[in-house]
């Protein structure tokens, strides 16, 4: 298959663009588009067809299911049985954003698009242009990232076509996204609501609205090999090619360690990587060294955290090292949560204290 490639341009709203999209969309094709958080692969919500072309093109495994997004809220109640009360003021704090709510799914959302559940995972993006894709669409747009399966989420363009160039229809490049992790996805089926994957919207965000909230057990452990909640969570996500290892600890003893590590790495003739934060990157004596930022800074670490992954998959790194960021704001239930998560995922839990 052939893919065009669409520049969006200033102010990401072409509107010839985005109206061919929603035209593609609504015959049943596939379109990745921007949007705040990273990159999506829509399909036609509505369209058992659309959802299977979805897990196709990814190599998704089906009974993981698919976000549904929407250009307005009120479509809300058009795709959920129920909209409890905490649903309209979380809708009103944080839509459209980053934020997706489960839900108990009406008979319009097809069973292929929730992976076999009774439960629908809304949002609404903030992303202008992703909004009037939505609206030209029909108004429901399944999307998932837009990455291969067990690939880091894209957070640019480029990332999309290495993945998706030749199995979709068309790829709306606006450039670098955002916030560059995925949505934050409560669970409002379940009292109290459970956090099933940490984001932008930051378990204290939530707590402020809702009061109680809990997190997933899975969120930053393997917990006694309980299954995470949402079932896309239990696969192997965001993973680079490479073995990546996160090393926690006083920094000098983490520089240290990781340096041995580095030296033992070049002595076997194994190309090495490192992930650091701007005050401790000159210290490392790795093949690959990437600063990822300031470690005060985690709304630029979070941006910078798959683009980083990728790169090293482009460098051909084998064995990688991880600084650990964010340890206070995950604590209170800050940006950190979201960081680690991801970055845990990436290790498969690989985590040393030095
Ligand atoms: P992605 O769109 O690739 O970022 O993945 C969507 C995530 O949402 C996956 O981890 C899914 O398992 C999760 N998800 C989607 N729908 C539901 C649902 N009804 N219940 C629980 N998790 C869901
Ligand atoms: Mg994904």
């Amino acid at each position: 298959m052939d893919t065009k490639i669409v520049r969006l341009g200033e102010g990401n709203t072409d509107e010839e663009a985005l109206r061919e999209a929603g035209k593609i969309l609504k015959a049943g094709g596939l379109v990745a588009f921007p949007t705040e958080t990273v990159y999506g692969l829509g399909g036609d919500a509505l369209n058992p067809d659309s959802s299977r072309k979805i897990y196709a093109a990814k190599g998704r495994p089906s009974d993981n299911p698919l976000i549904v997004h929407l250009w307005r809220t009120e479509d809300l109640y058009l795709v959920a049985r129920e909209v409890p009360e905490s649903a309209i003021r979380l809708a009103e704090a944080f839509w459209p954003g980053p934020l997706t709510m489960i839900l108990p799914k009406s008979d319009l959302v097809p069973k292929e698009t929730t992976g076999g559940l009774d439960t629908v995972a809304v949002r609404l993006p903030s992303h202008p242009g992703a909004r009037k894709m939505i609206e030209f669409a029909g108004g429901f747009v399944a999307a998932p990232s837009a990455n291969l399966s067990g690939r880091p989420s894209p957070t640019s363009a480029k990332y999309v076509m290495e993945d998706m160039n030749g199995r979709i229809e068309m790829i709306l490049d606006g450039g670098e996204v955002g916030i560059g992790l995925e949505s934050t996805i409560i669970d409002l089926t379940v009292e109290p609501p459970q956090i099933l994957r940490p984001g932008f919207i930051t378990g204290e965000m939530l707590s402020e609205v809702l009061g109680k909230v809990e997190n997933d057990a899975t969120l930053f452990s393997v917990a006694g090999g309980q299954a995470p909640r949402a079932p896309g969570m239990k696969y192997r996500h965001y993973a680079p090619k490479g073995n990546l290892v996160i090393v926690q600890g006083e920094k000098e003893n983490v520089v240290a360690y990781v340096n041995e590590k580095l030296r033992k790495a070049r002595e076997n003739g194994v190309r090495s990587g490192v992930i650091a934060a701007s005050d401790t990157a000159a210290e490392y004596e790795g093949d690959v060294v990437k600063t990822i930022g300031d470690r005060r800074d985690e709304e630029v670490i979070a941006r910078r955290l798959y683009g980083i992954l990728r790169e090293f998959d482009d460098e051909n790194v084998e064995e990688m090292y991880s600084e650990s960021f964010g340890d206070e704001s995950r604590a209170r239930g800050g940006l950190g949560q979201a960081i680690m998560n991801r970055l845990l995922k990436a290790a498969g839990h690989q985590v040393i204290h030095v």
